[in-house]
């Protein structure tokens, strides 16, 4: 076979059918129609990577949750801390990776827990060590991404953050509105009402709408959902309203399997009957799966991306700016050092990062300006 039609082949085969049947019609083919699977081979090929983050007081059910979201123990070596030991234990970040795999499509999935959250005595900055972490993640991926070996950047960022709510009180506590309020602009927030099986649905219905309305009250960004396009399909978007009415989505977590209507399936055995995980007249565990899993996902990291590290990423710049400005104006009669001749990659990078800079700094202004014209 000669190269030409070893092409054709391939091309053959990156089309999708509806495309192969379009192409065979049209003389005027050029071929870019396969870019798409081009793509989805390539992302396939690197694999995915996820980062989720849980929060919320200790025996909320976070890790029974992940546990059951993913299908797998990520907790097998946690060792649990009695009262004693929790009067002195302070807010800890803990990280378990597992690699997934589902019909040849590999995802690094990382859960970044955060034991200690809420149980001390005193709550004051409790978050603080969660808000250093999620920083600290957006600094080591800036300062890669500034650095000369930028195919490799291992990315760390935390992509979204359950936070989970008691079903016990009234609303939001708080400690839910400081913690909400002090990560709203660094992550995607998702409230969760926690163990949503101690409570009625009426008494959900009634708890979701005070803890949206206190979500408002207090200004907090917990992440949006993406509009709808308006040419999606009926049933597509009848889901996605739904899926939107039905935040903080109600949660029940199970780590064991019972027999319900004759079924295996993921629940918890009351002497008055089952609760099923997965029953969507029981909870929300489902809706939230498929969001978090099915079809959010990669949208929790375009904002993550787009929205929260470039906020980071303009304010790292702004600093660095100012600064260097500053230090231009204080005279220091420093010796000029001889500096070594760059090569040519590595000047080509330094004119790269300059136009860059450049360019953060024109968007910085511009930003600025805005946001002078809105005060006025
Ligand atoms: P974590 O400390 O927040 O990770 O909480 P765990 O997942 O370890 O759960 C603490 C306790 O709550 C365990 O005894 C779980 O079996 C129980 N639990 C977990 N999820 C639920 C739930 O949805 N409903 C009820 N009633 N109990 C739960």
């Amino acid at each position: 076979m000669d190269t030409m039609m070893l092409q054709e082949k391939l091309v053959e085969k990156l089309l999708c059918p509806r495309t192969r049947t379009t192409r065979q019609k049209d003389k005027q083919y050029v071929g870019f129609a396969t870019l798409p699977n081009q793509v989805h081979r390539k992302s396939v090929k690197k694999g995915f990577d996820f980062t989720l983050m849980v929060a919320g007081e200790s025996g909320l059910g976070k890790s029974t949750i992940v546990n059951s979201l993913f299908l797998t123990d990520l907790y097998k070596d946690r060792k649990l801390l009695n009262a004693e030991e929790r009067i002195n234990q302070t807010v800890e970040i803990t990280k378990h990776t597992v690699d997934i795999e589902e019909k040849g499509v590999k995802l690094k999935l990382t859960i970044v827990d955060t034991p200690g959250f809420g149980d001390a005595v005193n709550n004051n900055e409790c978050w603080k060590p969660i808000t250093d972490y999620i920083d600290q993640q957006f600094e080591q991926y800036f300062r890669d991404e500034s650095g000369l070996n930028r195919k490799n950047i291992l990315d760390n960022r935390v992509h979204c953050c359950l936070y989970f709510i008691p079903p016990f009180g009234h609303g939001l506590r708080p400690v839910d509105v400081e913690f909400m309020k002090a990560l709203h602009e660094k992550v995607n927030i998702i409230p969760l009402i926690s163990k949503a099986d101690c409570l009625t649905p009426s008494e959900v219905k009634k708890l979701k709408g005070r803890v949206r309305d206190e979500i408002e009250h207090f200004g907090i960004k917990v992440y949006q959902f993406p509009e709808c396009d308006s040419d999606e399909e009926e049933e597509f978007k009848q889901m996605d309203k739904e899926l939107k009415e039905c935040t903080p989505f109600a949660v029940i977590g199970s780590n064991t399997v019972v027999e319900a209507r004759g079924q295996r399936v993921r629940g918890r055995l009351y002497p008055w009957g089952i609760v099923e995980v997965e029953n969507q007249s029981h909870c929300d565990f489902v809706k939230l799966r498929n969001m978090l899993i099915r079809s959010h996902m990669h949208d929790l990291k375009d904002v993550t991306c787009d929205v929260h590290y470039e906020n980071y990423r303009a304010n790292c710049i702004q600093e660095m700016t100012s600064k260097l400005a500053q230090d231009n104006r204080t005279d220091s009669p420093l010796p000029i050092l001889p500096l070594p001749t760059p090569d040519v990659e590595t000047e080509k990078l330094i004119k790269m990062k300059d136009e860059e800079l450049k360019k953060m700094q024109e968007m910085l202004e511009k930003m600025q300006q805005q946001m002078h014209e809105k005060d006025q």
